[in-house]
């Protein structure tokens, strides 16, 4: 039965009540709030009965058949919320308005809020250690602004994207957003590639917010951000109904301040995930994060995935981390504060957003308990760190909040005594009378003779008198006994005096949940008032905790400070690779890197396992921890300021896309030779061995050629062709070194060791020894091996070195530039213009 098809004059009142409302929520599954239950409906309870697994019934609703209906019950709502979020739908929750008992008619309903993959806040929902943002794309033709926000933190930012979809990719990856906006469908394949490649969830909205929150932006003068800005919030506020504002400016991001990393960088070098398993665990940021708070962890791997180019604030940093170092005391006793402190963010965030229940002001409390302490030590370490200060707050959040409330909100127990006079009042009627009712049992044991007489409660009928049967014969009229329930052994009765004392306590217990609740929203409204202070104090802890985190693994894993320097040298003594160095189980071989300003290619040959791929990446890592402000692996660090990293590395065939491995490694070594300045650092790992061998060495050849003579960059270069080391004799800037492995008794031992120089051999026969192929085939291969090498010594070894002088800088080509550059196409005839055409097809000749 389709929703859309249904005769509504045949629907009972209820159902047409719910079409209202769904007609509003089409792309949502609408959770519609029956009683104890949410029902989905029509197609939402096909859906979500086939997603979650529950059974699908039907209700009556005055059509012939009977409605698709699927429903779960609204106090364990949450996990399969989660699961349809998880799985991409977005949900509208539509509540009942008002108290079923006192509604006159049909009860009134409405959709309270939509929750989609980006706009979660439950803290059960979202990964502590990761923002959740949500972001509108905007297409503004040479330019993309990209609005981002995360609403369970109130943070907000806006990017300028180059119009190139490999760079916005890399900017929604890297920061991590959740679900992204367009406003409208220009971009369906960009959209197929977010959700099916990388589980990020679209929608599409054409409106943009007519009024409202101007304070984000009152500072912002370019129109586009504006723009994007109340695109953002239009579908947020309106669509989501969500109440924005905690968010009280936007920060505006110029990547061109950020050492830049493609997602195959970010992936390659392992910084968040590992490439093979996807996990946390064995990554870069696993390995650097001993940050004590949520907020921090969260800030850790901002910092990790935005390394800095600014010399002055990356040394600010290590300033501060070499006086936590001095200061270990100190250092210590932050530690232990900062791990005192809630996820004060997100707290804020439900401050606003969500239902805010006496355990999370609980957790708000005991964060405010150390401020004043941690004021204390940032004052000790002469950090310019100032936290405002919520005494105030404190000692009214002591005074109020009962230490042991339930999670709900409407069974009292949220406010402590002395706190309210009237409430303390409620409370002694309360138990004055369940005294009084709890003396009834001996009272009436008297009046009566019956030994055995009980006064009891349960949630139905209230206060009994319990008489077991044997006695019951025993009851009289002039008690004033009514009968209510029969047990199989005992009957109960209530009596006027019982039913007056229970009024009195039922009253009062009525009346102390409804004060309690009222003086929870007064105390809520308290800490709204103060919600942007300490939004501002949970950013300061959250910088404070990656600070003293940084120390901490300094001290750790024996780091030390790098030094920056002007020049593009690079002078690394024993590196190493943290988390090889952390993970593995032989000793680390520690190798040095050393660069001159004209050495712009290292080549490093070595047999397979010895650790070329593992050699590249520490010199990335080093450098990506150094502008991040963290302190590094080795003995003692010399760097410039990179402002690009890219890679080729290893095999991580592209499976989701379905790309072949030479064509990924193609796609992703040309993305590095047009983007690559000569700041930039480049690592090429086995280029070309994705494909046959001359086709591969020669393109290895010329790539590497072309990054270093012409970019002049910074590169490393493994390779398995060993030809390719002549190279070095016939380019200046390259330089050969080599990972060492020593041969005995035919077998190889890998010494992990950077050296100068070439190796001439592969050892892929002595690898092939290792995993155990049986001798008559390695004997057959050294045979083969053997052939081809005679046969390479006896062609003429001229061919290579040919190439090698080849230059890529040619004068045609500029001559046919500058001619190029010189016409004004608005300017000139048609006559002209094919003028200009031969003119240009001459110079290409010479
Ligand atoms: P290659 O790229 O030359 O094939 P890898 O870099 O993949 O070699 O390293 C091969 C193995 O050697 C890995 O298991 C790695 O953990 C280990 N390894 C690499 N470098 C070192 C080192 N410097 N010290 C200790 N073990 C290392
Ligand atoms: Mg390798």
């Amino acid at each position: 039965m389709k929703r859309e098809e249904v005769d509504r004059n045949k629907l009972s009142p209820g159902m047409k009540q719910y079409m209202e409302i769904k007609d509003s929520y089409l792309e949502e599954l609408l959770f519609y709030r029956l009683g104890d239950f949410y029902e989905l409906f029509f197609e939402d309870g096909i859906i979500a009965s086939r997603e979650l697994e529950l059974t699908l019934t039907g209700k009556n609703g005055g059509l012939e058949e009977r409605i698709p209906m699927c429903g779960v019950p609204y106090h364990s709502v949450k996990p399969y919320i989660e699961k349809l979020i998880d799985k991409g739908y977005k949900v509208a929750i539509c509540e009942q308005l008002e108290d079923p008992k006192k509604a006159k008619g049909m009860v009134k309903r409405g959709v309270v809020q939509v929750i989609s993959k980006g706009t979660v806040i439950d803290f059960d929902m979202l990964d502590e250690h990761n923002n959740n943002y949500i972001a509108s794309i905007l297409d503004f033709k040479t330019k993309y602004i990209v609005t981002y926000g995360d609403i369970s933190t109130g943070g907000l930012s806006i990017v300028e994207v180059d119009k190139n979809r490999d760079r916005l990719l890399s900017v929604l990856l890297n920061f991590n957003i959740r679900e992204v906006i367009f406003s409208d469908d220009s971009e369906k394949e960009l959209i197929d590639i977010l959700r099916n490649n990388h589980g990020i969830d679209f929608s599409i909205s054409y409106d943009y917010l007519d009024n409202g929150y101007e304070n984000v932006y009152k500072d912002i003068t370019d129109i586009k951000y504006i723009t994007g800005i109340k695109h953002l919030f239009y579908y947020l506020a309106i669509k989501q109904l969500k109440d924005l504002s905690l968010i009280d400016k936007v920060n505006v991001v110029r990547l061109d301040d950020f050492l830049e990393m493609d997602i195959h960088t970010v992936r390659n070098l392992e910084i968040v995930e590992t490439l093979r398993l996807k996990e946390r665990t064995y990554s870069l940021l696993w390995l650097m994060d001993k940050t004590k708070t949520a907020g921090g962890s969260r800030l850790l791997k901002n910092y990790l995935m935005s390394p800095l180019k600014d010399r002055d604030t990356i040394n600010k940093r290590y300033d501060m981390i070499d006086k936590l170092r001095e200061q270990f005391l100190i250092k210590e006793e932050l530690l232990q504060l900062l791990d005192e402190v809630y996820d004060l963010e997100r707290l804020c965030g439900k401050v606003y957003g969500g239902n805010l229940n006496a355990r999370d002001v609980l957790q708000i409390k005991n964060s405010l308990k150390v401020f004043p302490f941690i004021k204390d030590k940032i004052k000790e370490l002469g950090f310019e760190y100032e936290l405002v200060d919520e005494s105030a707050l404190y000692e009214l959040l002591e005074e109020a909040i009962y230490e042991n409330p339930p999670i709900t909100l409407n069974e009292g127990y949220l406010i402590k005594d002395g706190y309210n006079s009237e409430l303390d009042q409620l409370k002694e009627i309360r138990s004055g009378g369940k005294e009084v009712i709890a003396s009834l049992e001996e009272q009436e044991r008297e009046r009566t003779g019956i030994k055995n007489l009980k006064v009891g409660y349960n949630k139905v009928f209230g206060y009994y008198i319990e008489i077991s049967k044997g006695q019951v014969g025993l009851v009289k009229e002039e008690y004033g006994y009514e009968r209510r329930q029969t047990l199989a052994n005992a009957e109960r009765f209530v009596s006027p005096l019982l039913k007056e004392k229970e009024a009195l306590v039922l009253n009062a217990e009525e009346k102390i949940v409804e004060l309690e609740y009222s003086l929870f929203c007064e105390i809520k409204d308290l800490i709204k008032k103060e919600v942007f202070n300490l939004k501002a104090n949970a950013s300061t802890i959250n910088e404070l905790d990656v600070l003293v985190s940084l120390a901490t693994i300094a001290d750790e894993y024996s780091l030390v400070r790098p030094e920056l320097l002007e020049e593009r040298r690079i002078e690394i003594v024993d590196g190493r690779h943290p988390v090889v160095e952390r993970v593995s189980k032989v000793e680390y071989v520690a190798n040095s890197c050393m660069m001159d300003e004209a050495d712009n290619t290292l080549l490093i040959t070595g047999p397979n396992m010895s650790g070329k791929s593992t050699y590249m990446r520490q010199l990335a890592i080093i450098i990506i921890m150094a502008q991040m402000g963290s302190f590094v692996p080795c003995k003692s660090c010399k760097l410039p300021i990179f402002d690009k990293i890219f890679t080729r590395i290893g095999a991580s065939d592209d499976l989701v896309s379905g790309e072949s491995t030479f064509m990924v490694e193609m796609m992703e070594a040309k993305n590095a030779i047009s983007n690559a300045t000569a700041n930039s650092l480049i690592l090429f790992d086995e280029l070309g061995r994705g494909t046959a061998t001359y086709d591969g060495m020669s393109l290895a050849q010329a790539i590497l050629e072309y990054v270093n003579n012409k970019i002049k960059c910074k590169t490393l270069f493994s390779t398995h062709y060993h030809e390719l080391t002549d190279l070095a004799n016939n380019n200046e800037g390259i330089k050969n070194i080599h990972v060492e492995a020593i041969e005995k008794d035919g077998k190889v031992t890998f010494l992990h060791k950077v050296k100068d120089g070439a190796v001439d051999k592969s050892y892929g026969i002595h690898v092939a020894r290792l995993a155990g192929m049986p001798n008559d085939l390695l004997n057959r291969a050294q045979e083969v091996l053997d052939r081809y090498e005679k046969m390479a010594k006896d062609k003429s070894g001229e061919e290579l070195s040919e190439q090698v002088a080849f230059n890529f800088d040619t004068n045609n080509d500029s001559k046919v530039l500058k001619r190029l550059e010189d016409i004004d196409p608005l300017n000139i005839t048609p006559m002209e213009a094919i003028n200009i055409l031969y003119e240009l097809k001459e110079l290409s000749k010479e």
